[in-house]
């Protein structure tokens, strides 16, 4: 014989009633069978809700006629029950008051309305069922509202009863009500009829308990809540009692043991979904981790303080007993062995009662400044994770940690693997999906936010849309962009972008201010944030802090940040490691050559650089390149490199040799150097008349530039080309280094002299690699090669 159960929700709409008849037809046709059902959709709210205003004197009869007219109401006579109420009702009016007896009677007629409209709608489909009041056979005591049943009488009385019914027919049993022996109405609890069923299931030797709700099962996490929580088919009865929180009633203790005690199996049902096979909870051995995180929102945390409460003894029993007979449950506990104080969660609407509690308690102690406060923190949530001990719970701990997530309080069983985290309640969804996504091993998101969408900015944003697909699937990794902007307008957009992100942004951008933007990933639950600067601008690194301490980690093509006062450099860096962020900018120098992180581990390994020297200016490689080898004026060779789009649009940002400045001043940090841009010895390659004039004027004369670069080949050695440099040397150890940029000849043997196209080139000489230095060398310029080593740059912040 298998039991069902249908809750108030699947009876609650005609599609879910038609599917409740399609369901016990079939099994009918395979098995015998008890069925179990609860009020129809929300009757008992509404009944209670009527009784509340029956006894305020308020307008109860407008409501309980609508009752009375809902449509599932009419198809039977149900004058018996609503005459009931209605008297019931008139009298909690007249008295102002009714007993937890009257609210049992009351309450008691939804189930039973349910049990006869659903059997009538089975008749009518030439099923064979009869309605069965449960008081007939579960006997309880005359605890109402929460009645215990009398376990070995009412089974008696439920095998004798069910022996009494037609074969040809079977029970649609009223769940949730019983009776005393007196025969007054009582109610097991609110959800009761979950237990009615498990208790039913015992009292019959059931094979299985089947119990219809409105979801598929129980899943790793609240599925409304994590996209690809995922349903856990199978778990053992142990597993189930700590899953209390998912099922409520379904899973809970009281209702599970009636089932461990027969050894009947309990299975999770979809009434829409009924084709999958849900959850079976049972004795059979289950695949060991079995994991799943549970929320609890609406608690609140309670710390109460005392230095004089040290060791003395009987504290916590006070706490405790105070907290009982006030009927206050407590969740989590937790004490310091200092025994100074003592924190632990209560339902949020029993928290200002329970420190009331408190203080009367303690009201000698606080006079004797023994206690000094108890305080409340309200609005915080517990996550549970069932199945998870704490080898493993590093990586889920620091994701968090990464987030922004610190936990108020931290819980693990003794025995058994559970682990518990009280977090804010405002935290709650966003710890959830960080924790589910590390234990389960599930695609981690990584929301961007993406400044600057000109050359660079915009060819990786194309990129990342190129690629998404294949990185989702090799890496795991989902890579999100929820904002575009530059440095004066914004466009955000929650459900990531499209190949039509241009338009959107240029229609739908605003003005903004940063902090708009770290709202928008606070109230969408965002977690892994990257906020990435592909702008040239110089306003725009102000905002790297506030990013920075609400928990964006920060990557940058943009230069100025690395090479403004070394007072902002140290300050990021400081708050970086407050906030346990990171930075990346690898495309700073060399573009998406693999330079700075190289320079990076090999100062962090304690390999001593003794001097760095390369070409850092793919523009300028070109020049001198060409200019070296061919027998052109250097005003040629400028025009065919401005022509290729080698230069920034006034080609004198190139040849003043700033730009090349700033790439070794960036370096020089990354080995503790402390210079300021300002020391750096740059040779600028313009001559002085030449300097100041508008960018046209001076594109208008390039030929000016050439005695004064024809005088400099003059002078050339044979074998040797020009080429311009840039050079770290000096003691390294000391706070700074001597920086220079500068035009020099080199033999045409060398790696420097080999150089070609607009390439760049590094030369890293170490201490253990002597005078062999280490040489990075490629394209070093151009958007689709920063844009790359920009990608590079998320991409490793994404596998820590
Ligand atoms: N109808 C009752 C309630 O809503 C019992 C149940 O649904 O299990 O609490
Ligand atoms: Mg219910």
């Amino acid at each position: 014989m298998k039991i069902l159960k249908f809750g108030g929700k699947s009876l609650a709409s005609g599609q879910a009633f038609d599917q409740v008849i399609q369901i016990i037809k079939d099994k009918t046709e395979q098995d015998t069978i008890a069925v179990v059902v609860s009020a129809i959709g929300d009757t008992t709210d509404v009944l209670e809700a009527i009784l509340d205003l029956a006894k305020n004197q308020a307008d109860y009869h407008t409501p309980f006629l609508a009752f009375q007219g809902k449509s599932y109401h009419q198809t039977i006579d149900l004058k018996e029950e609503f005459t009931l109420l209605q008297k019931l009702y008139e009298g909690v009016s007249l008295l102002e008051d009714y007993s937890l007896k009257i609210k049992d009677l009351i309450l008691a007629q939804g189930e039973i309305i349910s049990s006869k409209v659903l059997t009538h709608h089975l008749l009518q489909h030439g099923i064979q069922a009869v309605a069965v009041d449960s008081r007939h056979f579960f006997v309880t005591d005359s605890t109402f509202g929460q009645a215990q049943v009398q376990e070995d009488l009412s089974k008696a009385k439920t095998s004798i009863y069910f022996k009494g019914l037609s074969p040809q027919t079977f029970a649609v049993v009223t769940g949730f009500i019983g009776a005393t022996e007196k025969g007054e109405t009582t109610t097991l609890g609110r959800n009761g009829s979950n237990y009615s069923a498990a208790l039913l299931a015992n009292f019959l030797q059931a094979d299985e308990l089947q119990n219809y709700t409105h979801v598929d099962g129980i899943y790793t996490a609240n599925p409304d809540w994590v996209k690809n929580a995922q349903k856990i088919d199978e778990l053992h009865f142990d597993d189930a009692n700590e899953l209390a929180h998912f099922g409520a009633s379904i899973l809970h203790a009281k209702t599970i043991l009636p089932l461990v005690e027969s050894n009947i199996p309990l299975r999770i049902l979809n009434t829409l979904n009924p084709k999958n096979t849900g959850t079976l909870i049972s004795s059979r051995p289950t695949a060991a981790g079995i994991k799943s995180i549970s929320v609890q929102s609406d608690i609140a945390l309670i710390q109460l303080e005392g230095r004089g409460l040290l060791g003395i003894v009987g504290i916590d029993a006070r706490i405790f007993t105070a907290l009982a007979q006030a009927g206050i449950s407590v969740g989590i506990i937790s004490q310091g062995s200092s025994e100074r104080g003592l924190g632990f969660t209560v339902e949020q609407t029993k928290a200002s009662r329970a420190v009331e509690v408190l203080q009367k308690e303690f009201q000698a102690e606080f006079q004797s400044k023994d206690v000094d406060t108890i305080h409340l923190l309200p609005d915080v949530a517990i996550l549970s994770i069932i199945g998870q001990d704490l080898t493993t719970f590093d990586k889920p701990y620091t994701a968090l940690v990464k987030n922004k997530i610190t936990p108020l309080l931290f819980h693990n069983t003794v025995t058994g693997k559970n682990i518990s985290l009280v977090v804010r309640q405002e935290d709650a969804k966003k710890a959830l999906h960080v924790i589910h996504g590390q234990i389960f091993g599930i695609t981690k998101k990584i929301n961007l936010a993406i400044f600057g969408h000109g050359l660079v900015g915009g060819t990786l944003i194309d990129q990342i849309l190129a690629s998404a697909t294949a990185i989702a699937a090799k890496k795991n990794i989902a890579l999100h962009i929820f904002a575009i902007g530059n440095s004066k307008k914004v466009w955000f957009t929650e459900t990531g972008i499209t190949a039509n992100w241009r338009q959107e942004v240029a229609q739908e951008g605003v003005p903004y201010t940063i902090e708009e933007v770290i709202s928008f990933a606070k109230e969408h639950h965002l977690e892994n944030l990257i906020a990435i600067d592909n702008t040239a601008s110089q306003a725009f690194i102000e905002h790297y802090i506030p990013l920075v301490q609400h928990g964006f980690d920060l990557i940058s093509s943009n230069k100025i940040a690395n090479t403004v006062s070394y007072d902002f450099y140290k300050t990021l860096r400081k708050e970086l490691k407050a906030n346990h962020k990171e930075y990346l900018y690898e495309t700073n120098v060399g573009a998406g050559l693999p330079l700075i992180d190289t320079i990076k581990l090999l100062h962090l390994s304690g390999e001593n650089i003794t001097k760095i020297k390369g070409i850092f200016s793919g523009s300028l490689s070109y020049i001198f390149n060409q200019y070296s080898v061919q027998d052109k004026p250097f005003s040629t060779v400028l025009q065919e490199a401005i022509a290729k789009g080698y230069t920034e649009p006034d080609p004198r940002e190139d040849l003043s040799g700033n730009d090349v400045g700033r790439k070794l001043l960036i370096l020089a940090r990354e080995l503790d150097l402390q210079n300021e841009l300002e020391e750096i010895q740059i040779e600028n390659l313009i001559p002085l008349e030449l300097q100041s004039m508008d960018t046209p004027t001076f594109l208008a004369q390039l030929e000016q530039l050439n005695p004064y670069f024809e005088k400099i080949k003059q002078a050339l050695q044979p074998d040797t080309v020009l080429r311009y440099v840039g050079e770290l040397s000096g003691d390294l150890q000391q706070d700074k280094g001597i920086l220079e940029t500068k035009l020099i000849a080199v033999p045409l043997h060398t790696a420097l002299g080999q150089l070609q196209g607009s390439d760049s080139l590094f030369e890293i000489y170490t201490e253990s690699y002597g005078e062999n230095p280490i040489i990075i060398q490629g394209a070093g310029a151009g958007a689709s090669v920063t844009a790359r080593g920009v990608f590079g740059d998320i991409l490793r912040l994404a596998d820590k």
